[in-house]
């Protein structure tokens, strides 16, 4: 079983073409549902009382909640905009809620998970939950530019801790403080991450173990209306993908990485978490074998 940590959200996404508010979002949802198409997955987050119901539904569907925590307050808030070419987001509203003191405890259940992923979430909070895993094989963590911004030593701290980061290629920069991404990446190696994979949005993937470097091109979609959790499907297809094949071989992790790209691509296809929520095995298949097309020579 994997299990997901971090932030499970009611968002407003203001896009050119529509803007949504108050929808199911959050670095943890988008990555455990993305997870989903491969593994059982738990999610361990927080959410307020005014968390709507149809929301926790659409949650019980697809995961294992017995690590949701419902508390008295509102639920964790984020408001980000996109300009007109979509791959550049403004935050304009970041209101932790219930998550700022969230103190996690974890599922006896899911203590036997040997893979475990920390999506974009307070560093700290990720820092201590990692320790509670026994039977850890592989872990991995996100992060985003308000920890950066805010916690900086204590996401260096939470990369410390796992073995592979997931990051943005803007994130990354800001993060280590260099401008190329190879530097970027053996920065975060140097504090102790095996693997990096820095995200390129639209443009795919890097991903960097000891001296290797696997560029992975993104799935080449003509109209993309909300680029909203791509990151988060990207690394919970990732590590749900290498849950179910127990395995993190550098082959299964350069699969995994091609899963990545393919399930971000449905992400960013339709509003919010829809791109996601219909989606068949057998599309998902359609898609790889496509993508493999696209990039033989
Ligand atoms: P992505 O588009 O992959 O960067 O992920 C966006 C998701 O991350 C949204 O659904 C937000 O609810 C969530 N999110 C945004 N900012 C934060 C934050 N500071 N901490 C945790 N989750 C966040």
């Amino acid at each position: 079983m994997l299990t997901v940590f971090g932030s499970t959200a009611l968002d407003t996404i203001r896009t050119p073409k529509k803007t949504l508010k108050n929808v199911l979002g959050g670095a943890a949802t988008f990555a455990a549902i993305s997870a989903s198409n491969f593994v059982k997955t738990g999610l361990i987050a927080v959410v307020g009382s005014d968390f709507p119901k149809k929301h926790q539904r659409i949650l019980a569907k697809r995961l294992d909640l017995q690590g949701l925590t419902v508390k008295q307050g509102k639920t964790f808030r984020y408001d980000g905009s996109y300009d007109k070419t979509l791959s550049v987001r403004e935050t304009l509203k970041t209101e932790l809620n219930v998550l700022a003191d969230f103190k996690p405890t974890v599922p006896i259940e899911y203590k036997k998970s040997q893979f475990v992923y920390l999506a974009n979430n307070d560093p700290d909070q990720n820092f201590t939950l990692i320790s509670e895993f026994d039977k850890l094989k592989f872990s991995m963590c996100d992060t985003i530019e308000f920890w950066i911004s805010t916690k900086r030593e204590s996401v260096i701290k939470m990369i410390k801790a796992v073995d592979a980061i997931v990051i943005n290629d803007e994130e990354a920069k800001l993060l280590t403080k260099e401008f190329n991404l190879i530097k970027c990446a053996k920065k975060m190696m140097e504090w102790g991450a095996k693997y990096v994979i820095i995200k390129k949005g639209e443009h795919g993937s890097l991903m960097f173990f000891d001296d290797v470097i696997f560029p992975s091109a993104g799935f080449s979609l003509e109209d993309v209306v909300d680029p909203t959790g791509a990151g988060d499907s990207f690394a919970g297809a990732m590590i749900g993908y290498l849950a179910s094949k127990k395995s993190t071989s550098l082959s299964e992790i350069k699969k995994a990485v091609v899963y990545g790209n393919v399930l971000g691509s449905f992400a960013v296809e339709k509003y919010g978490l829809d791109g996601l929520l219909n989606l068949k095995k057998s599309d998902i298949i359609k898609r790889v074998e496509l993508y493999e097309k696209m990039i033989r020579f």
